[in-house]
């Protein structure tokens, strides 16, 4: 899994941007805020149809476009996936106004393109496949439950497009259930049609939990080894699925039928409080992970180095994960990431990025990448959204 070739119209701080990427490593240096994060997102972008850090795709929209009225960004690429090439378009518009009427709130649209056929976001998910790597994966360990479900969701759908047709269905019939309830409370309607809702939310939430929880057994296997490599240490790192259906319970089954049975139970025991609530109260979208070193809570307990391990730990076993799924090793983004380990974590980081597979690192210093990294190494210097290309001038054919 590679990209080829990459272009970028005002996305971001580029105007314009074509660039062919070597299927190795390729560093992006130069000063703070020149551009090297944005060009990971867009590969990440690719990848995922999301950004690792806008909240919203207007972010990415370039703001030095001339006619204000009309704002645009194209992100192209041609991939190589199971050694076919295929091409992928994202243009994003927003038309601010109308001729007939100026003051028509601004319109969004997004068109994506698989060699040339218009599809949808669901369509192009995962056909790159990339982990992104950066100082915010600590707060997959510390941050709200909305950002490891977030990661989890992301992770899956990129080896799962069934997950992801899934997971969309599950998200609507959540929506639809909660407008039903609060009808139910604020309005006296009946709960009859509740027991509709109830067996969608089961029948999806179900594969989606299971999926979860399978995707999470392996991971958190491979997160082990990983953590135990980079720490030098014989800790114990445990990830665990917390699923609000199965609340309290020591063992959860990974058979969906279980699940299922399991999660109608639950919906029955709660459903005079999600009534007064108005919201649905159990399911896979108020589920969380738990990560332990040694059976104590990591987020309780853990120092910021061992934090710091377990998410980096968790980032390496996804890559691994993603290439046993699809048969294709992943692209390895790491933004800035290198400079906050120790020598031996940066050590055993080098050492997984010494394999075939295509690497992208961004770092404000150079020097301290030089000799490190394979002699293949590109070295591209970013520059006010521009990229200079220093790789012969920093590597003279001397002696040696
Ligand atoms: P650092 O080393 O600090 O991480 P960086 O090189 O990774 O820096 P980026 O985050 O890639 O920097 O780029 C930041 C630059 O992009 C900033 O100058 C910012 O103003 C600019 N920028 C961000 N969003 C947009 C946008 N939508 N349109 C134009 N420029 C933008
Ligand atoms: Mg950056």
């Amino acid at each position: 899994m590679r990209v080829r070739h990459l272009s970028l119209s005002h996305f971001r701080n580029y105007d314009r941007l074509d660039l062919d990427l070597s299927p190795r490593v390729t560093v992006l240096y130069g000063d703070n805020a020149q551009g090297k994060s944005n060009l990971l997102e867009a590969i990440f972008y690719l990848a995922t149809t999301r950004s690792f850090r806008a909240g919203n795709d207007r972010e990415l929209l370039g703001w030095t476009l001339p006619d204000n009225l009309l704002s645009f960004t194209r992100i192209a690429a041609q991939v190589e996936r199971d050694h076919e090439p295929l091409d992928i378009e994202f243009v994003l518009r927003q038309e601010i106004g109308r001729p007939d009427d100026p003051t028509a709130p601004p319109v969004f649209s997004k068109r994506i393109k698989l060699n040339d056929i218009p599809r949808r976001s669901i369509d192009v998910i995962g056909m790159t496949t990339a982990v992104m790597f950066s100082p915010q994966d600590l707060e997959i360990v510390d941050g709200a439950p909305l950002l490891r479900r977030r990661y989890l969701d992301v992770t899956i759908s990129q080896a799962d497009r069934t997950y992801c047709r899934g997971l969309t269905h599950y998200n609507r019939v959540i929506l639809q259930r909660n407008h039903l309830l609060r009808t139910i409370r604020d309005r006296g309607a009946s709960a009859d049609q509740l027991h509709f809702w109830n067996q969608e939310m089961v029948s999806a939430g179900s594969l989606v939990t299971a999926r979860r929880l399978a995707t999470i057994r392996q991971l958190g296997e491979i997160s082990q080894r990983f953590y135990q490599d980079l720490s030098g240490s014989e800790e114990m790192l445990t990830i665990r699925y917390k699923s609000s259906i199965f609340s309290g319970a020591a063992m959860i089954p990974d058979d969906a039928g279980e699940i299922a049975s399991a999660f109608t139970t639950r919906l029955g025991d709660v459903q005079a409080r999600d009534v007064s609530m108005g919201v649905s109260l159990v399911g896979p979208h108020r589920d969380d992970l738990t990560f332990q070193i040694d059976g104590h809570d990591l987020n309780t307990f853990g120092s910021r180095g061992q934090q710091r391990t377990a998410a980096l730990a968790l980032k390496l076993a996804e890559a691994e994960h993603l290439a046993r799924q699809t048969g294709e090793r992943p692209i390895l983004l790491l933004d800035d990431v290198l400079s906050e380990l120790d020598a031996r974590r940066r050590a055993r980081v080098l050492a997984f990025i010494q394999g075939d597979q295509q690497v992208l690192l961004t770092t404000t210093d150079r020097a301290a990448l030089e000799g490190l990294l394979p002699p293949d190494t590109v070295w591209l210097q970013v520059q006010r959204g521009r990229l200079i290309d220093s790789t012969l001038s920093s590597f003279p054919l001397s002696e040696s």
